[in-house]
């Protein structure tokens, strides 16, 4: 029985068309700036979003809590959302490397509104407190279940950091999923945000990588930042590739995943021990099995069929569609569905 795994989109592996493409990479020692296929994917996605530059980063936490070092001085303040994975899941980098204090705010599936920077921000003039310095946004969602924000809001959210001195992130590691489903462009990010990051290896099916993208000023701090965490990469190319292959054939096929974590979704929902799913918008399916059932019970029913799921503490259940998940996979998770 093939497994069927939805732990995560990171699960992926690189095709056979992906390592052929990898493999044929012209390469060279990118810390020297001499590896023109780390280049070419960087002038790719700097164009793609109509900025000035972009840097390949080894994992989506090193691009992040570089572009937080890079907006913060030690003491400030940073401003996300209760659930962000810059705050939950990096290894509370953000404390550790930059030396900040985190600001969290509540909000519906891992977003927010412009109106609670206000209560967020603190007064610049007070002595006491930690100064506001960056606000940080992640679209899509992770732990609010591949939610995409609404681009009007994050206008707001842009003007009101304008009006206020604060430097705004994205954490855009499932950026492509949110454009895929909402039929928006790279350029309408990159027009808002001061720094965003990309997962190439989650969504898109690279084996390893993620971008920062900035301006020309931002992206020389971020190669000085990343070089002393011990992210220069020699030979980086043939990673990079992956990355190019997967911007050019996987972007558009993201739509696949949506759709397919729609049918899960109304599996679950006729499904006898699940309580609540959440609103499925991207490849995230977020759900909830009845009091009466322990969630590893649950888990482990679905492992016995080679099903993997994962556990988000809390109750909280997610099954996570990806480019290794074909039809015929889904429908054997809807008929084991349907018999419990
Ligand atoms: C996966 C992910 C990252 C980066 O994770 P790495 O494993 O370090 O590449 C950042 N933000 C979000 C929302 C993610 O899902």
């Amino acid at each position: 029985m093939e497994q069927i795994n939805l732990s995560s989109d990171t699960v992926t592996k690189p095709t056979t068309e992906m390592l052929e493409f990898m493999m044929s990479a012209e390469v060279g020692d990118d810390v020297m700036r001499a590896d023109p296929t780390v280049i070419a994917l960087e002038n790719k996605l700097a164009g793609m979003f109509k900025r000035e530059a972009a840097l390949f980063f080894p994992t989506g936490t090193m691009a992040n809590q570089s572009a937080i070092k890079i907006h913060t001085q030690p003491g400030d303040q940073f401003i996300c959302h209760e659930w962000a994975h810059v705050f939950n899941f990096e290894g509370g980098a953000a404390a550790w490397l930059s030396s900040i204090s985190s600001r969290l705010i509540k909000g519906d599936r891992g977003m927010y509104s412009a109106d609670q920077l206000k209560d967020a921000l603190n007064d610049p003039d007070d002595v006491h407190l930690p100064l506001s310095k960056l606000v940080a946004v992640e679209n899509t969602t992770n732990k609010g279940g591949g939610a995409c924000w609404d681009i009007e809001e994050l206008r707001r959210v842009r003007t009101f950091c304008s009006q206020h001195d604060l430097r705004l992130h994205l954490d855009g590691a499932r950026l492509f999923n949110a454009l895929v489903r909402r039929g928006e462009t790279p350029d309408m990010y990159g027009e808002i945000f001061d720094t965003i990051s990309i997962c190439l290896s989650k969504g898109l099916g690279a084996p390893v990588g993620s971008v920062l993208i900035g301006s020309n000023d931002v992206i020389n701090r971020a190669r000085r930042i990343r070089k002393a965490l011990g992210g220069g990469m020699r030979q980086a190319g043939y990673l990079a590739a992956a990355g190019i292959f997967a911007l050019d054939n996987n972007v558009e096929r993201l739509k696949v995943d949506h759709e397919h974590a729609q049918q899960l979704a109304i599996a679950l929902e006729a499904c006898n021990v699940v309580e609540r799913v959440e609103t499925v918008e991207t490849n995230i399916v977020i759900f909830y099995i009845d009091k009466q059932y322990r969630e590893e019970e649950f888990i482990n029913m679905l492992e016995k069929e080679n099903i993997i799921i994962s556990n988000m503490g809390n109750g909280k259940l997610r099954m996570v569609t990806h480019l290794d998940i074909t039809s015929e996979m889904i429908e054997r998770v809807e008929d084991v569905l349907k018999k419990l």
